[in-house]
């Protein structure tokens, strides 16, 4: 096929291998840990959990300088485990669920926090506190083959060294294979979809400069720093 100008797919690095991952989606799970629900002071600990998407290319690779973004004066880090998909997944079973997961990565949800909550009170779509340019760094991908599933470990992020949140998969309010299986009945879910399954308590903000190292147990830390304003 020809195509009038080029376009790249945005792809991430398997640990082991040279083949690459194509990313077809990136979904997002909200309030998944019960003490960040509480920090964050927004939305009820009972309800289902809810998904939102950031667009493929926002995504972000080990080593990565990613600008402080326009239109924030508070930019802010959430760690999350990420979920890789690599097969067709449609109203699959909770049971069934974990057949559809590829690998695993660590990865940061970057928010900017002062848009995301005034888009919560006025009611409006969060894209613009969530899926912005450079909003989805994702960490290599480790395969269910070598590194297992990861359900329980620790989950933490540190800004230049220091430890800012320190939570374990374990409480996640919907583990992996309920957000799979939840996600599925509203979307297909397609080899090449990524999901962030939501974050523990201790989300904060960052400035140019700060370097961040996102540590999730059985995965290789992943790292990536923050550049100067773009605007
Ligand atoms: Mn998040």
């Amino acid at each position: 096929m020809e195509l009038v100008f080029p376009l790249e797919m945005p792809t991430l690095a398997i640990v082991g291998r040279n083949a690459r991952f194509p990313v077809r989606r990136i979904y997002c799970v909200g309030r998944n840990y019960v003490e960040h629900i509480r920090e964050m002071k927004e939305g009820d600990e009972r309800d289902p959990p809810f998904f939102f998407q950031k667009p493929s290319d926002a995504i972000v690779s080990e080593g990565a300088v990613v600008p402080y973004p326009p239109f924030t004066e508070d930019f802010q880090f959430e760690a999350e485990l990420v979920v890789a998909i690599g097969k067709e997944a449609r109203n699959v079973s909770v049971g069934e669920a974990l057949d559809a997961v590829f690998g695993y990565a660590a990865g940061v949800d970057l928010t900017r926090r002062d848009r995301q909550k005034e888009s919560f009170k006025k009611g409006l779509p969060w894209e613009i506190g969530k899926s912005f340019d450079n909003s989805a760094p994702c960490g290599p991908i480790h395969t269910v083959a070598d590194a297992g599933h990861r359900l329980k470990g620790t989950i933490a992020i540190s800004v230049n060294g220091e430890t800012r949140q320190n939570g374990d998969l374990e409480q996640m309010i919907w583990n992996t294979p309920e957000i799979v299986a939840k996600l599925s009945e509203q979307y297909t879910l397609m080899p090449g979809d990524i999901i962030m399954t939501g974050t523990p308590a201790g989300v904060g903000p960052i400035k140019p400069d700060d370097k961040l190292v996102v540590d999730i147990e059985g995965l290789e830390p992943f790292s990536f720093s923050i550049g100067a304003r773009e605007d």
